[in-house]
C-alpha cells in the first residue's frame, strides 16, 4: 500500500494541470498521478489520425500558468502533446506519474478519512491510500469508441477504421475513402486525407454548423512581439474568453439571426452553385450542438478543389464495395472511416463506494459541477462544452487546492457536500442542459444530476464559474468540513452539528 495526501487519476491535460496547481498551492502535500496508459497526454496522445488538431484556440486550451507561444492558435495534435510534455518536464512531474495503473475502484472510509484506490498494474492488483482524490480521467472510454451496428458490415472487402484506433501505417494514397460522420473529427480528417486520397466522401446523416477561422491569431502574435509572453498570453486569453462568451450568448439569444449569418458565410465560401441548404444547414439552432471550426476554411477549399464530396443521406447497409444509402445510391470505397464518435464514461469506468455503500453517480447531485453530495474528499474535472476544457480544469484544480488548504487551516480531514434543508425539494436536472449532441444524449442517464440553484448547478458558464468557484466562500453551509467521521445523512441535527468543525 502506497500512501499519499492526494491521488490524481489521469495524466491528460486535467491531471497534469492539477499536479502543477497542487505543487504551487499545496507544496507540502505528497501526491501521485495514476495513469492507465503507457504515455501521458490523454486525448493528445491517443488520437493519431491525419490532421488531428484542436478545435478551440490554444490560448484558452492551454494552462493559465504556461503561455502558449506557437504562432498557430489552432494547433495540431503533436504540438499540443509537446506542450504537455514540456509542462511535465518543467514541473518535474515524471517522478510522480505511475503509468499502466488503471484505477478499478475507489473506496472511502469515514473512520480513517481515507480513500483506498485499487489499480490493475501489468496483471497485478496494487493499492494506494490518500485523503483527497482528484478524478482527472476525462469523459470517454479509451478502449471502446462508439460505433453503430451497420447492416452487413462484414460484407465490406476493404478496411474499416475508427479514428480512435488509427493504424499508424494506413496507406490511403490514391484510394477512395468514405468518412461516416460530420462532427469535429470528420471535419478534421476529411480535408487532411483528401490531400493524398483519390477522393474523400463525407457521409453525414444531417448537417452541422461549420465556421471557418484563421489558424493564427494576429492580435496574439502581435502582442507577443511587444510584451513578455506571460502578459501577452494573459491578454489574449482574456480577449478570447470574452469573445467566446459574447458569441455563445448572442447565438443562444438570437438563434435565427445568427443561423442566417453562419449559413451566409458558408454560401460565400462555397459559391452560389453549391447546395448549402442540403449539406450545411442544420435543423437545430447554433450551439444546441458544438460548432465545428475549420482552420483557414480547409474543408471548403477541399470541396472546391473537387477532392472532397459531401453526401447527406443515411446508411442502409455496407456492401462488398462500399456503402449503400437509403436513397438507393451506392458509394464506392477502399476504406471506410467510422467517425461516429465517443462512448462517454463516468469517472474513468472505476467503481466507487462510501463506507461500503456503492455509489451510482446517476443518483448523486453535483456540487458546483465538481463534487457530489454525500461523497467526501472527491473532486472531478469536467470541462466546458461551449468553451475550452482547460478553463474549467484550471478552476477545478485551484478550487481543490483551496479546499485542501482550508481543511488544514481548520485541522479537519473531511469535507462533504450535503443538501441543506432548503435544497431537499429542489428540482433535479440533467448534468448538461440544452445540448443535443448524440454522444451526450446517449449517456446522460449515467451522469450525475444538477440542481436549479447554486451551489448545485453545473453552469457551463466560465464567467459565472469564476464567481462561484474562485471567489465564493468555501463555507457556504452546503460543503461541510468535519474532523473525522461526518454522520451519514439521516443523523440527527445535533449529532451532525457535533461532528461539524
Ligand atoms: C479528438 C478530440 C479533440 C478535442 N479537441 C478539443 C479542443 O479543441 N478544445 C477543447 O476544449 N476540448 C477538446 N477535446 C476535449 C478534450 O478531451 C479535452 O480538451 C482534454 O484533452 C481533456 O483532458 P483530460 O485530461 O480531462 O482528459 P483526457 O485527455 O481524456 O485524459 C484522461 C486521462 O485519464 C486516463 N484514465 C482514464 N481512466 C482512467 C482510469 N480508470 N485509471 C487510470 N487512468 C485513467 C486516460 O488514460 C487519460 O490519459 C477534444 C477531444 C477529442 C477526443
Amino acid at each position: 500500500m502506497q500512501n499519499f495526501d492526494v491521488v490524481i487519476v489521469g495524466a491528460g491535460i486535467s491531471g497534469i494541470g492539477a499536479a502543477c496547481h497542487l505543487q504551487a498551492q499545496c507544496p507540502d502535500k505528497t501526491f501521485t498521478i495514476l495513469e492507465s496508459r503507457r504515455q501521458s497526454g490523454g486525448t493528445w496522445d491517443l488520437f493519431q489520425y491525419p490532421g488531428i488538431r484542436s478545435d478551440s484556440d490554444m490560448h484558452t486550451l492551454g494552462f493559465n500558468f504556461k503561455p502558449w507561444t506557437d504562432a498557430k492558435s489552432i494547433a495540431d495534435g503533436p504540438s499540443i502533446k509537446r506542450y504537455l510534455t514540456e509542462t511535465i518536464a518543467e514541473h518535474d512531474l515524471s517522478q510522480h506519474i505511475q503509468h499502466e495503473h488503471k484505477v478499478l475502484s475507489a473506496d472511502w472510509s469515514s473512520e480513517d478519512a481515507t480513500w483506498t484506490v485499487t489499480t490493475e498494474h501489468t496483471g497485478e492488483t496494487r493499492q494506494f491510500c490518500c485523503n483527497f482524490l482528484m478524478m482527472c480521467s476525462g469523459y470517454y472510454n479509451y478502449d471502446t469508441p462508439y460505433t453503430p451496428d451497420f447492416k452487413d458490415q462484414e460484407a465490406f472487402r476493404g478496411e474499416i477504421i475508427h479514428p480512435q484506433h488509427w493504424p499508424k501505417d494506413l496507406d490511403y494514397q490514391d484510394k477512395e475513402v468514405v468518412v461516416i460522420g460530420s462532427g469535429a473529427t470528420a471535419m478534421t480528417l476529411v480535408p487532411a486525407m483528401a490531400e493524398e486520397a483519390a477522393r474523400v466522401t463525407m457521409l453525414q446523416r444531417s448537417p452541422t454548423y461549420v465556421v471557418a477561422r484563421p489558424d493564427q491569431d494576429k492580435i496574439a502574435n502581435t502582442l507577443r512581439k511587444l510584451l513578455p509572453d506571460s502578459v501577452a498570453y494573459a491578454l489574449t486569453r482574456f480577449k478570447n474568453t470574452q469573445l467566446q462568451h459574447f458569441m455563445y450568448h448572442r447565438m443562444r439569444k438570437e438563434p435565427q439571426k445568427m443561423k442566417k449569418g453562419l449559413i451566409g458565410l458558408v454560401r460565400e465560401a462555397l459559391g452560389p452553385d453549391y447546395d448549402v441548404e442540403k449539406h450545411f444547414t442544420p435543423k437545430y439552432n447554433p450551439w444546441d450542438q458544438r460548432l465545428c471550426l475549420i482552420p483557414n476554411g480547409d474543408l471548403f477549399k477541399s470541396i472546391k478543389k473537387g477532392k472532397t464530396h459531401v453526401v447527406t443521406d443515411h446508411v442502409d447497409s455496407f456492401t462488398e464495395n462500399g456503402v449503400k444509402l437509403t436513397s438507393g445510391e451506392e458509394l464506392e470505397a477502399d476504406i471506410i472511416v467510422t467517425a461516429t464518435g465517443l462512448n462517454m464514461q463516468v469517472m474513468g469506468g472505476s467503481t466507487f463506494s462510501v463506507d461500503g455503500r456503492p455509489i451510482n453517480f446517476a443518483d448523486t447531485v453535483s456540487y458546483k459541477g465538481m463534487m457530489y453530495a454525500e461523497i467526501p474528499n472527491l473532486i472531478q474535472t469536467f470541462g466546458y462544452i461551449n468553451a475550452s476544457w482547460t478553463l474549467r480544469a484550471d478552476l477545478t484544480a485551484e478550487y481543490a487546492c483551496r479546499v485542501i488548504n482550508h481543511m488544514d487551516a481548520l485541522g479537519v480531514r473531511q469535507c462533504t457536500p450535503r443538501l441543506r434543508a432548503e435544497d431537499t425539494n429542489m428540482p433535479l436536472r440533467p448534468w448538461i442542459e440544452d445540448f443535443s449532441a448524440g454522444y451526450m444524449q446517449r449517456t446522460m442517464d449515467l451522469m450525475p444530476k444538477q440542481g436549479d440553484k447554486d451551489p448545485w448547478r453545473n453552469t457551463q458558464n466560465y464567467a459565472l464559474d469564476k464567481k462561484i468557484i474562485r471567489k465564493a466562500p468555501l463555507e457556504d453551509g452546503a460543503l461541510l468540513f468535519a474532523k473525522l467521521h461526518l454522520k451519514p445523512i439521516g443523523a440527527s441535527a445535533s449529532e451532525a452539528e457535533q461532528n461539524a468543525a
